[in-house]
């Protein structure tokens, strides 16, 4: 299911599509858009510069690229000397990311001196430097690699305001001003300008690193008293930023109330009630639609979630599945469960009976003893069965 858009405001701030001038053959349509792995079409008419493939690709990027699209036309032609490339700066206390001219002394290789914007002048050894050269959203590699400086000391500085525009979560998990600055993949690492477009790339970096971030705390929280363990099952989207399919997960009793509720009719016949919960789409993939071309998208329908559930109805998103009876639910219990399930369909639609005749607490328990040395060989003795637990 589609998620709902942010609203694209109407009237002059509106983006406008510019369709002329760009040929099929001209090989800038061939360049990717900004928000999927689709061939640009369009360009955005403000700033000319960011690509899209189409205009609901230009409706999600909006509220993001808004913040720097108008601005971009003071930043073409006013290069103050050939020393200065265009940066995107993220002010501690400014109210929005904006362009900013840096002056960059190159000196043999990857240090230089650099105005830290605001008329704030850093030197280099107190800065920090992560870079980046590859979008995980859109799993692919960027045109540029582009720096992202922080300070070393940015745990005494305050909250970062001007992210509070991207999304409140950022702005709180953030200290202190950033600088995202281009540099060339060559042996020199020069400097270059930064584009409208880069600034889709920086967010959805910070956002993929304030999930991981998320998602570590949610680890340690694990042994926590309070809450079950149960088990997450990851869509196409966080599978493919976590690595894994099923994550163990511990969310206390006081949230998992306010979750949607799904009933699983399988396991509930053979003695093993779950229930599913969806999860609020991670930062990562909110305000971003459905794509023809098949990057990961977290609107996928849970496959694995929708077969527990056996509803015809769409089932979007990652889920957090745990025990009715309030016991620990372990990752291998429940890869069983979903193997078994699909099983129990394949099996009815042979024969052509319905799945609560075929499907018991004998017939899963002997699926299970198979499962365990199929799956799991020399280690399965680690796993009991889940009416032991
Ligand atoms: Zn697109
Ligand atoms: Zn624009």
């Amino acid at each position: 299911m589609a998620e709902k858009p942010d609203s694209v405001p109407a009237g002059p701030e509106s983006p406008k599509v510019l369709n002329a001038g760009l040929a099929a053959n001209d090989p800038k349509t061939s360049k990717a858009c900004a928000m999927c792995n689709e061939p640009s079409t369009q360009r955005c008419k403000q700033c000319q510069s960011t690509r899209y493939c189409s205009t609901q690709c230009q409706k999600d990027d909006w509220p993001l690229h808004k913040l720097l699209c108008k601005s971009f036309e003071n930043f073409r032609d006013t290069r103050p000397s050939t020393h200065h490339k265009r940066a995107i700066y993220f002010p501690e206390t400014g109210d929005q990311p904006v362009f900013a001219w840096i002056y960059v002394e190159e000196n043999g290789g990857d240090i230089y001196a650099l105005v830290f914007g605001e008329g704030v002048s850093e030197t280099p050894r107190n800065i920090a430097m992560d870079r980046m050269n590859f979008n995980c959203v859109l799993n692919r590699r960027l045109e540029k690699i582009i720096e992202l400086k922080t300070f070393r000391d940015n745990m005494t500085r305050g909250k970062n305001q001007s992210l509070l525009k991207v999304n409140k979560e950022l702005s709180e998990s953030r200290r202190g001003p950033i600088l995202a600055v281009g540099l060339e993949y060559s042996c020199n690492y020069s400097a270059v300008d930064l584009d409208p477009m880069d600034l889709r790339h920086i967010v959805d970096n910070l956002r993929v690193i304030y999930d991981r971030g998320k998602r570590l705390d949610q680890e340690g929280a694990r042994s926590s008293i309070d809450g079950v363990p149960g088990v997450r099952i990851n869509c196409m989207g966080d599978v493919f930023l976590s690595g894994a399919q099923y994550e163990a997960i511990n969310i206390p009793a006081s949230q998992r109330n306010t979750m949607s509720q799904y009933p699983t009719p399988i396991c509930q016949h053979i003695g093993l009630p779950l229930v599913i919960h969806t999860i609020p789409p991670t930062l990562a993939w909110r305000g971003r639609h459905i794509s023809p071309t098949g990057i990961p998208q977290r609107t996928d329908t849970n496959r694995l979630a929708k077969i527990l559930v056996h509803s015809a109805a769409p089932l979007a998103g990652s889920v957090a599945v745990f025990r009715k009876d309030g016991r620990a639910l372990l990752p291998g219990h429940l890869r069983a469960l979903v193997d078994y399930s699909f099983a129990t369909f394949d099996v009815r639609d042979v024969i052509g009976k319905d799945i609560f005749s075929i499907a018991s607490k004998k017939t899963f328990l002997i699926y299970f003893e198979k499962w365990r040395a199929e799956e799991l060989g020399g280690t399965r003795g680690d796993l009991v069965s889940p009416y032991d637990v």
